[in-house]
Order: structure tokens, then C-alpha cells, then sequence
């Protein structure tokens, strides 16, 4: 089923073409229609299934005649988790509203960042990509009304409701208009999701994206039982062997992650951190600098572990294993993505063993171990 015949416009079939979308993933052709017939959607599917232009595309649609508003009026508002899922969300709606005849204007807004930039932005947005907290403060200042909103989104809803931006959610909710279009995402439909579907949807079209066809299956996984002494020896020898142009290493704390990237450094590799101690300005810059493949090594906490989608990541490096096999999968899942085959390493100390043992069993995969010691990694 190609995209055009899922009721889109001519511009976006030719906009998702631009992109090198070929067919429409599962997600989009389920979503697509229902969305584009203004029903609600319940979606279970993962970043990466496609998720985001699912709803990104009929959305734009939708706008068609509704995108000259009032100054603080909105008319799609789009709450997620974090700060990174608000760029990356805001910046699908740009790319696919270029060519559209009618003027669609997005913005993301999140806390950690300056509040006024982001208030004097708020003029004719059409889409607004917000995290909970900072959607409010933004409320509260007069920057911006609920009240227009036609279509709310919530993506990454179990993680939203893990965070505790509940109370936050039902503050938002009680200034929304109650006729709109409710459009709800999430990894897992857990108890505290189905709870707030059933207040937030409906009759909606219930799209579940089984795990099989985004799990770990394009990925190509290696393991090297290595030292604690030797594992910055082998990273480096890994970048250099590979030629790894591009690479996400994660580390357990942020004392390591800064430690990784100064040995890398002095041994002349581009490296940067991200972390929840850099300011959030920083955070987005490297993000932006590692996607755009202007950074060579990128090392970071479990932060990035969850949500954040970069195309075509050759190579994720576990340089110490998280302490949960659902952590270690998000963390592989960061390359592999869509159908492009990746590479996860896995450095494994000899008191990790058990532990990977156990991540293993859970994932249901036996990664192929190699002995460092058997490396020349000078
Ligand atoms: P998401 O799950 O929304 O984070 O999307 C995951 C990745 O898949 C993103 O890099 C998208 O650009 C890409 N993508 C989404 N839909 C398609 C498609 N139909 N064909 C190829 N790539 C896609």
C-alpha cells in the first residue's frame, strides 16, 4: 500500500518522498486514515515504528483552513516527556509543512531552557510541541489560550505518566476545549495509561504495533569481555578498527561520561557529553552536531536511552551495562532503526557476566562474545 493511497495530500505524498519514505510503516497505515477521518487514535508502538509522522501527517492536513488564528490561540497542541522529543517532534512538523500551500507554523517549548525567547515565539503558532510543565508556566504568563485547541497529542504517554506529570496533565486537560480530537501514543499500555484513556478517548481506533517488528531483529550484536583498565584502550580501538564515524557510547553515571570523553579527547577523537548536569542549550547543540555528523563520538547516561531517534546510527557502544534489560534494549534500540542494520557493542567486565547473562535471557538473544585479551589494542 504505497502512501498515496492513504488519503494525503498530493504535497505531502511528494514532501514524504523528499524524505526517501518509500512505503508506509504499519503504524502510519493505521493511523493515517483514522486520523485524516478526525477519529481518535490509542497507538502502541515504540519510537522508531514511525510513530511521530503517523500523526504528523494527517495532522497537517487537518489544518487545511483552520491555520489563520488568533494571536495566542493554538490550534494542535503535542505533549511529550522531554526536551529532546519536543525538538525532534517540532522539527517533523516543520520538514513536512515547506511545501504546504497554507502557512503552518510550529514551535517546542520546554523547561530548562530561558522561558522569554520561548514567550515572544508564541505568536500564530499553529502546532505547539510542549513539555507539561513548561506548557503551564507559559499558560500562566498569558502567552498562550487552550482554548482553540482541536487536536491534542500525547506522546511517549507512559513516560509521561512515569515522570509524574500527572497532576500536570489534568491541569492542561481542564483548559482544553472538551470537543477535540485526542490522539494518544505510548510504548505499553500500563495500568496508569489505560487509566487516563479512558477519561481522555473516544471510541478510538486502537492501533498495537507488535514488539517483533521494531524489537532488536537489525541489529547486529557483539559482546568483548574486557577490563575495567583496558575498556578506554579497546573503545579507541573499536573507533579506529571500524572507522566509526558516528557513535553513541553509554556510560552509568555522569562522572564516567565525562571521564570517557576527556581520555578520548587527549587521544585525539571528537568527543562530546550529554548529560542532565549540561544546560539544556548544550544538550540540543550536541544533539543536533551528532545527528548532523559533525561529531564523531557522543557518550551519555541512559538520558538518550529512551525516545531519541537519529537516522541511521551505525553504532551504539554499552561502555558499562545499565542495571535493567529493558534500559539495555531502549539503549541498543538507538541504532537498527527502520531498515537500517546497526551494530550494538557490549563491554563486558568479568563481574558483569552474570548480569549479562540475565539481560540475554530477557531479550532473548545470544550476542557472540569476543575476548579482548586477544586484541592487539595498542
Ligand atoms: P519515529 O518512530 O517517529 O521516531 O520514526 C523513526 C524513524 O523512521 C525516523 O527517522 C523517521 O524519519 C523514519 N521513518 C518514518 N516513517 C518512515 C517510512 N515510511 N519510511 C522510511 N523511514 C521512515
Amino acid at each position: 500500500m504505497p502512501f498515496n493511497s492513504l488519503g494525503l495530500s498530493a504535497t505531502l505524498v511528494q514532501s514524504i518522498q523528499k524524505l526517501g519514505y518509500k512505503q508506509p510503516y504499519p503504524i502510519q497505515k493505521k493511523a493515517i486514515p483514522s486520523i485524516l477521518k478526525k477519529k481518535d487514535v490509542l497507538g502502541i508502538a515504540k519510537t522508531g515504528s514511525g510513530k511521530t509522522a503517523s500523526y504528523v501527517l494527517p495532522i497537517l492536513q487537518n489544518l487545511k483552513g483552520q491555520t489563520d488564528i488568533k494571536d495566542r490561540n493554538i490550534n494542535v497542541l503535542v505533549l511529550v516527556p522531554t526536551r529532546e522529543l519536543a525538538v525532534q517532534v517540532q522539527e517533523v512538523f516543520r520538514q513536512f509543512s515547506l511545501d504546504l500551500p497554507y502557512p503552518v507554523r510550529s514551535l517546542a517549548v520546554f523547561g530548562g531552557a530561558s522561558i522569554n525567547p520561548q514567550m515572544k515565539a508564541m505568536y500564530k503558532v499553529n502546532v505547539l510541541v510542549a513539555t507539561p510543565g513548561r506548557l503551564l508556566d507559559l499558560v500562566n504568563s498569558n502567552a498562550l489560550q487552550l482554548s482553540k485547541v482541536t487536536t491534542l497529542v500525547l506522546d511517549e504517554a507512559d513516560k509521561l505518566l512515569n515522570l509524574g506529570f500527572k497532576k500536570e496533565l489534568d491541569e492542561i486537560l481542564d483548559l482544553l476545549p472538551k470537543k477535540r480530537q485526542n490522539l494518544l501514543f505510548s510504548a505499553t499500555l500500563s495500568p496508569k495509561v489505560q487509566n487516563i484513556e479512558s477519561v481522555l478517548l473516544n471510541k478510538p481506533e486502537i492501533i498495537k504495533i507488535e514488539e517483533k517488528e521494531e524489537e532488536t531483529g537489525l541489529i547486529n550484536q557483539v559482546g568483548y569481555f574486557v577490563s575495567d583498565e583496558k575498556k578506554g584502550p579497546l573503545l579507541r580501538y573499536l573507533i579506529k578498527t571500524n572507522n566509526m564515524q558516528q557513535v553513541l557510547v553509554f556510560a552509568s553515571s555522569v562522572y564516567k561520561v565525562n571521564n570517557i570523553v576527556d581520555k578520548l579527547k587527549k587521544n585525539g577523537i571528537q568527543a562530546k557529553a550529554i548529560h542532565g548536569k549540561k544546560s539544556q542549550g548544550t544538550r540540543t547543540d550536541t544533539l543536533e552536531q551528532f545527528k548532523a555528523k559533525h561529531l564523531q563520538v557522543l557518550v551519555t547516561t541512559d538520558l538518550l536511552a529512551r525516545g531519541i531517534d537519529i537516522e541511521f546510527l551505525p553504532f551504539v557502544v554499552n561502555y558499562e551495562l545499565p542495571r535493567s534489560p529493558k534500559d539495555f534494549v531502549h539503549r541498543i534500540g538507538r541504532t537498527g532503526r527502520a531498515e537500517n542494520q546497526g551494530e550494538a557493542i557490549t563491554f563486558v567486565t568479568p563481574e558483569d557476566q552474570h548480569h549479562f547473562r540475565v539481560i540475554q535471557k530477557k531479550m532473548k538473544q545470544w550476542v557472540t562474545m569476543i575476548d579482548s585479551e586477544k586484541l592487539n589494542l595498542q
